[in-house]
């Protein structure tokens, strides 16, 4: 079909070679996810700003995704706990909903029947004072559901026809595992089927889907990404938006690192491995669909949707494989294992790591010496317990900083003695802090970091200096 064709630009998607090319008959040219995450719909003038971006930029077959308005999610947490406590805190909840109502100018029963739905279930947890995981799901549900009715409201107030749909009721299917549930694979016929029959925009809840036994899941904290490339996914969109209240990915956290600058682009790779280190990119597991299936996406700015944003994967590629930016994951430790190279060191290993895995652990780096191995992983209470059994030397107060994506000036220094900012292996270091390890996922290197917390955030700014600030590399401080 030429149309789709040129609509698409195939020749590009040709050229791009690192990834599967997508079959253009697959593809819905004209369908365009557009995801809103709560902080983009905290109030009146948040949603409406969202919903003229839905109009002016969604094009002619738009799918809006929508989370739980700004701090909704976590005041039902609350709500759920102050119920198990024996509160009925409900009230809190409907406060928020008609303030957002009326900042919306939507009428103030709108949301009744969610708000009365949500009364009764705290109601039965505060009776028992207790709360299974899949009530403590159903509660949360309330947050994306009411945001749907909102956001689909407002737009038909101005004028354009939509439908508020529930994600579990598209057949969006996920395993059992209330509170952090994984989508199961098959499910894309169904959702396609039934969104083909929505009327006007389907503005469809983040966050939620359904067991096989139809008992509604959430996917974790910030799982409306999920959702969006999920959707992306199944309807073979042109892209998938996903629009914040921050402008596109950034080479660092600004408000550690002042000097961080937006990233123009981001191969699919890229982005999973700098959201698996740390950064707030998107949902790690949102990038998946995404590169199955060949969708390019972007990350925007809903305060400057003129703003370019960041462009993640699609037909002209990801970037030009320099470095990516500063990630860090702090609160960690290192479990060290001593054992000398000829005892049976990977059986008594495994059975460590087999431990670590039942903890429902997982490591971020692992090394090997002569002496041992070490993990580095979140601290948890549960590993405490994993380290007296094994017996493990635990080290806390850490942080694991990445610089993700390969220097593009050759920045390994080798120098003997103590280097400031690291606990890592002395040798090699980037701006005066010692590499602990470089990793590999799949296409993208990792530089791996281990400081102390105290030196965490100088340590941060040096390497983010080294890597992005600097044609030289800064070699001070060792
Ligand atoms: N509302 C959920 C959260 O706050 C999901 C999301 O926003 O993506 O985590
Ligand atoms: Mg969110």
């Amino acid at each position: 079909m030429p149309l789709r064709g040129a609509l698409l630009g195939f020749d590009a998607a040709k050229r791009h070679t690192s990834m599967p090319t997508p079959d253009p008959r697959d593809r819905a040219p004209l369908t365009r996810v557009l995801k809103f995450g709560g902080a983009a719909l905290a109030d009146g003038a948040g949603v409406r700003r969202a919903c003229s971006i839905l109009l002016e930029r969604g094009g002619p077959q738009a799918v809006a995704v929508v989370s739980a308005a700004h701090g909704v999610t976590q005041l039902l947490d609350q709500v759920a706990k102050a119920a198990v406590a024996g509160r009925s805190e409900a009230e809190r909840v409907r406060i928020r909903h008609r303030t957002l109502l009326a900042q919306c100018g939507l009428e103030q029963e709108l949301l009744d029947r969610y708000l009365g739905e949500l009364a009764t279930v705290l109601e039965d947890v505060r009776r028992s004072q207790r709360i299974t995981p899949a009530q403590h799901d159903f509660v949360l549900s309330f947050g994306e559901r009411m945001s749907a009715r909102v956001v689909a409201a407002t737009l038909r107030r101005l004028g354009r026809e939509a439908t508020p749909v529930d994600s579990f009721d598209l057949g969006l299917l996920s395993d059992s595992n209330h509170g952090s549930a994984r989508p199961l694979p098959g499910t894309q016929a169904s959702i396609r089927k039934s969104l083909a029959s929505v009327a006007g925009i389907p503005v469809v809840t983040g966050f939620l889907a359904q067991d096989p036994a139809g008992n509604l899941t959430t996917l974790g904290r910030n799982g409306s990404d999920l959702t969006a490339s999920l959707l992306g996914e199944a309807l073979g969109a042109a892209e998938v938006q996903f629009w914040k209240t921050v402008g596109g990915v950034m080479t660092a956290d600004p408000a550690l690192v002042p000097g961080a600058r937006r990233l123009e682009r981001l191969s699919y790779d890229e982005a999973a491995e700098y959201a698996f280190r740390g950064a707030s990119v998107l949902h790690p597991d949102a990038l998946q669909p995404l590169a199955r299936a060949g969708i390019p996406a972007r990350v925007l700015s809903v305060v400057e949707p003129d703003d370019e944003g960041t462009r993640i994967g699609g037909p002209s590629g990801g970037s030009e494989r320099g470095p990516v930016g500063i990630a860090w994951r702090r609160n960690v430790v290192r479990l060290r294992l001593e054992l000398a190279a000829h005892e049976e060191r990977w059986v008594r290993a495994a059975a460590v790591l087999a431990e670590i895995a039942r903890a429902g652990l997982e490591p971020l780096a692992c090394t090997v010496d002569a002496a041992g191995i070490a993990w580095v992983l979140g601290w948890s209470d549960a590993l405490a317990q994993v380290a007296r059994a094994a017996p493990l030397r635990v080290e806390r107060g850490l942080a694991l900083i990445a610089v993700v994506g390969p220097p593009r000036a050759p920045l390994a220094t080798h120098r003997s003695g103590p280097i400031a900012g690291g606990v890592g292996t002395v040798g090699a270091g980037i701006g005066g802090v010692a590499t602990l390890c470089e990793q590999m996922a799949g296409e993208v290197a990792s530089s791996l970091f281990l400081v102390g917390e105290d030196e965490f955030a100088a340590s941060a700014r040096a390497l983010h200096a080294a890597v992005f600030e600097s044609s030289e590399l800064l070699t001070q401080g060792f």
